[in-house]
């Protein structure tokens, strides 16, 4: 095994392949209803990330038995993973969250995962998903967006939080016992391979379970996509972005599981998305260079602690 892959750990956890469901709420985001900022990240459009759900305005029920239907027909699957993904899924009334939860139950669905703000997860939300673990024996996880470990590239991409924000977040969602997915941007123009590696370690020693990796698209309409079309901003190379990818799973732990490398989005969305190749053709080139180059994920990730000489 090159890389601890997510679809393994749900096999090896549930016994069979586990499959998550994208749900999309009718919510907003702090960094656009004016809390934080009405822009929002420089990256993110009108739509937020929910490319792959259905509609907001659908009902929750109706969203969730729809896509079972769907991956039950195609794969035979028996078991999923109620995805809330789109914008920020605890920036509501929190009656109006625990009643969106409860939603989500259903005989198939043994987990659910939050996608939310490091500045967004305050302990009353927690405990509704304390109380959905111990009611209805659901495995929680929470997906944190940070993007860069690098304060000056968080002030360039107008997220609004900083990296103490994201450390404070963990360690109370840790509390808890639920686990943490982070998301990366690995090529964000500002970045250097340096900045994505020390992301990697800062996710390892805090013991965060999992990570998404995204490779940078360029939305229409955006700040970002206006630097892009403006030529203020120059995107790395599909081969550059390989070999950070290759950094980073050398100097992550063993333990923490990747959930994806690339990013996603529709064609006719966006100015620039995987250098116009396919994300499975991009996998395929990673997946060799691991093998050729026999590389296991976190065969360079260490913590020095120098001990001091007392004499
Ligand atoms: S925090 Fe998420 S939803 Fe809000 S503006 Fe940024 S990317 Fe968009």
């Amino acid at each position: 095994m090159r890389y601890r892959k997510y679809s393994d750990y749900l096999v090896n956890k549930y016994g069979e392949k586990v499959y998550k469901i994208p749900v999309n709420l009718p919510c907003t985001c702090p960094n656009r209803d004016g809390l934080k900022g009405r822009s929002g990240c420089i990256f993110c459009g009108e739509q937020g990330a929910g490319f792959e759900a259905h509609d907001a305005s659908m009902e929750i029920t109706t969203q969730i038995t729809q896509n079972i239907e769907l991956i039950q027909t195609k794969y035979k699957a028996k078991k999923y993973i109620v995805y809330f993904q789109n914008y920020t899924n605890t920036y509501m009334e929190i009656d109006k969250f625990r009643e969106s939860l409860l939603k989500a139950i259903h005989p198939n669905v043994v987990g659910l995962s939050i996608s939310t703000r490091p500045d967004c997860i305050s302990t009353p939300y927690l405990e509704v998903l304390d109380e959905m673990r111990r009611t209805h024996d659901l495995d929680i996880e929470v997906e944190l967006g940070l993007q860069s470990i690098n304060i000056n590239t968080l002030e360039k991409i107008n997220r609004g939080h900083g990296l103490a924000e994201y450390i404070d977040a963990v360690m109370r969602i840790h509390q808890f016992g639920f686990s943490v997915c982070t998301h990366l941007i690995a090529n964000l123009p500002w970045d250097t391979t340096e900045d994505f590696i020390e992301a990697g370690r800062v996710l390892s020693a805090l013991g965060v379970e999992s990570v998404k990796v995204h490779s940078l698209y360029v939305l229409r309409g955006t700040k970002l996509g206006d630097a892009y079309e403006n030529g203020e901003i120059e995107i790395i190379s599909h081969e550059a972005y390989i070999e950070r990818l290759i950094a980073f799973i050398q100097n992550i732990s063993e333990e923490m599981v990747i959930q994806r490398f690339f990013g996603r989005a529709p064609e006719e969305a966006t100015l620039f998305c995987n250098w116009g190749m396919s994300w499975r053709k991009l996998q395929n080139l990673l997946e060799s260079e691991l093998e050729n180059r026999d590389i296991h994920q976190g065969e360079k990730y260490e913590i020095k602690q120098n001990q001091l000489k007392l004499f």
